[in-house]
């Protein structure tokens, strides 16, 4: 069911490189015998800035982060702006206000940002707040730290004037209700999944990225993803690129994978060659025993614009916003 590549490493991460993937890779090993970077693309990507990019359908965050950035805003400022969007939605079942509660039937939510600068920031289990995203900017731009959780975050938002509010709605109350009627399991709902991972990149070239979600559904207690992880969840070097990720967070976690995606482009690949390689690394070594494979999906931009995404099994979508274009685009996908 997997297809194989050999993975070869240089003498560094960032000189990865990578032998050949039978169908979706184009490297070959040239006369020296040195792997060349993959370098295949995603048939819809193109070069250029200004570019916004996110998981899932999420066009009026793009279109909000675009607007930012219109208004001569730093990229940071636009994903920050353009998460908030999906954040304040109900309809959303996985992020912020709407998400979907553990099952203690607690909403907790994980969020992380990164600037041009390499700075970041990071909330995880997080309560009561509208906007987790602005906490972990206020994390990153006001503390000496990168990473609040659970209480502590809560205390500390408090402290910069966020106010408590109730983060579950009748709507995701009840879907919780009919869950706990249905499943005693410790199974998590793994057909869950909105996170909104952005990345931008402004009109100075700069690059930012923002990751916000109330993660997976009916989770345990005290659970924390993928998401709010520098390195899993998001990764910006301004350099080079930025990833995000979205699925089944503990895959990502165990593949650390947009730093990946991140050091793949630095090595040479593509974006889209980057982002099948991170999903390659989940399905040949981390599927096993699991009855049906989950959901795991990566977005990516390099210092160009130019854009890959590649997903684990069919249904991964995302919105990219470049020139006048704000569009949702399927996702290839991996397991077919
Ligand atoms: N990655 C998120 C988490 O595991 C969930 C998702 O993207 O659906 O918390």
């Amino acid at each position: 069911m997997f297809k194989r590549r050999n993975f070869l490493k240089k003498s560094f991460l960032g000189a990865i490189a990578l032998s050949t993937a039978a169908t979706a890779c184009q490297s070959e090993d040239t006369p020296s015998g040195e792997p060349e970077p993959l370098n295949n693309s995603n048939p819809n990507s193109i070069a250029g800035t200004p570019v916004v990019i996110a998981t899932w359908p999420h066009e009026p965050a793009t279109a909000e982060a675009m607007r930012v950035i219109t208004e001569s805003g730093r990229a940071v400022e636009a994903v920050e702006s353009g998460v908030k969007v999906v954040e304040a939605d109900p309809d959303d079942t996985s992020v912020g206000y709407g998400g979907l509660p553990d099952r203690s039937g607690v909403v907790t939510l994980d969020a992380c940002i990164m600037d041009e600068t390499g700075n970041a920031g990071s909330v995880t289990y997080l309560q009561n707040i509208l906007h987790p995203i602005s906490v972990a900017r206020l994390v990153m731009d006001e503390t000496p730290h990168v990473m609040l959780s659970g209480a502590g975050a809560l205390a500390f938002a408090k402290s910069k004037g966020f106010e408590e509010t109730n983060l579950l709605t009748e709507g995701s109350k009840a879907a919780y209700e009919k869950w706990l009627a249905d499943h005693q399991d410790p199974a998590v709902d793994e057909d869950q999944h909105d996170t909104i991972g952005m990345l931008a990149i402004d009109r100075q070239g700069n690059i930012s990225g923002a990751c916000t979600t109330s993660g997976a559904a009916y989770k345990l207690p005290g659970r924390v993803g993928d998401s709010p992880i520098i390195g899993a969840g998001l990764f910006v070097d301004n350099e080079v690129g930025a990833a995000t990720a979205t699925g089944l967070g503990e895959l990502v976690m165990k593949t650390l994978g947009s730093f990946l995606v991140v050091e793949l482009m630095r090595g040479g690949a593509s974006p889209q060659a980057a982002c099948e390689e991170a999903v390659r690394r989940i399905s040949e070594k981390h599927l096993a025993g699991m009855s049906s494979p989950p959901q795991v999906g990566f977005i990516a931009i390099n210092k160009k614009g130019e854009h890959g995404a590649y997903s684990l099994t069919k249904g991964f979508r995302y919105t990219i916003y470049q020139g006048d274009a704000n569009k949702v685009l399927d996702s290839e996908f991996e397991l077919k």
